[in-house]
């Protein structure tokens, strides 16, 4: 019954965003409530990005067209000033944010410039120069690519062994991994990650263009776009230590704005998912860093009363009609 329940939901969704309600509905009763939206890649397909933080560049190109004809999108900076001043915010306001810095956010950007519109790209620094990948695409890659039919890693309380012999197996153990390299601190995290690929060992190195690089990221900033730190590498905050949370979050600032010459005032926190992914000691040390908004992966809309260090979205979805139905 549930999964007709959802039919049906699609179906209507669909129809109020096909029939032109949705259109006339933002032209005449317009929400005076803006948005967050969070986007992560802009790719047909891939095997180190998970399916569901995907959109395709066809789905991008239709969401971005319509943005354009009925919404405003304005900056990052707009809005938080608005938040300070308690300005009305104008109807049907948009922020676009884009998470973790994949090298599909520079066509994406392109996208939303032809439409002359602006995004915010939260950036992992420390995957721009450093030989170590991006440790959320490693994980998925070093799992998706073994010959091997199950792993053993050695954890504080005894061996684990995790089954691989099929994709329901390695699906579960992609999301195992995950939860684990988040739940612990970065130096727990690291060693971890050498055990991991001495068992894996049997896989092609990570794909070196995954993430954005220096000159990409030069060419969204002369492009207008914003852009944003998102940690070096990754962390989940919340289990890091104090000052392992404090590097990650002031070197990320500083190489970003030494590197682009340009200022990186916003943040997005890192994971979120069932681990929490933000708490009070982030938020302190985002501030006292210099930062003027951070924004989570926790679902909701900003406003005046709202903490500008917990800063709500929306998730961006293939289906244009679901994402509208939210707004
Ligand atoms: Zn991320």
């Amino acid at each position: 019954m549930p999964n007709m329940k959802n039919k049906i939901a699609r179906l209507v969704k669909a129809f109020v965003y096909q029939s032109g309600i949705d259109a006339m509905k933002r032209r005449l009763a317009p929400s005076s409530v803006p948005v967050i939206v969070r986007y992560h890649s802009v790719c047909s397909d891939s095997n180190l990005i998970s399916a569901g933080i995907r959109i395709t560049p066809e789905a991008f190109s239709e969401q971005a067209a319509y943005f354009a004809k009925y919404f405003r999108v304005i900056t990052m900076n707009d809005l938080v000033d608005q938040i300070q001043k308690r300005k009305a915010f104008q109807k049907n306001t948009l922020v676009l944010t884009f998470d973790d810095g994949y090298t599909d956010n520079l066509e994406a950007a392109r996208v939303l410039k032809a439409h002359g519109l602006t995004g915010l790209f939260y950036i992992t620094a420390g995957c721009i120069e450093s030989d170590e990948p991006f440790w959320v695409a490693e994980v998925r890659h070093l799992i998706e690519n073994t010959g091997k039919k199950e792993m053993r890693l050695a954890l504080p309380d005894g061996e684990c062994r995790i089954a691989l012999s099929n994709a329901t197996e390695r699906e579960r153990a992609i999301k195992k991994m995950t939860r684990l390299f988040k739940s612990v601190n970065i130096e727990t995290r690291e060693n971890l990650r050498i055990f991991f690929r001495r068992e894996l060992n049997d896989t092609p190195p990570v794909p070196k263009d995954l993430m954005l690089n220096w000159s990409q990221l030069g060419e969204l900033v002369a492009m207008g776009m914003e852009i944003g730190g998102h940690t070096m590498t990754h962390p989940n905050l919340p289990s890091a230590t104090k000052d392992e949370a404090q590097r990650e979050i002031r070197e990320c600032k500083l190489l970003l704005e030494t590197r682009l010459k340009t200022e990186v005032r916003h943040f997005a926190y890192p994971n979120g998912g069932s681990i929490a992914h933000f708490d009070d000691k982030a938020k302190t040390l985002l501030q006292e860093a210099g930062f003027q908004s951070a924004t989570t992966s926790k679902a909701g809309k900003p406003g005046f009363e709202s903490d500008l260090f917990e800063l709500r979205r929306m998730r961006a979805t293939e289906k244009l009609s679901e994402m509208l139905w939210e707004f």
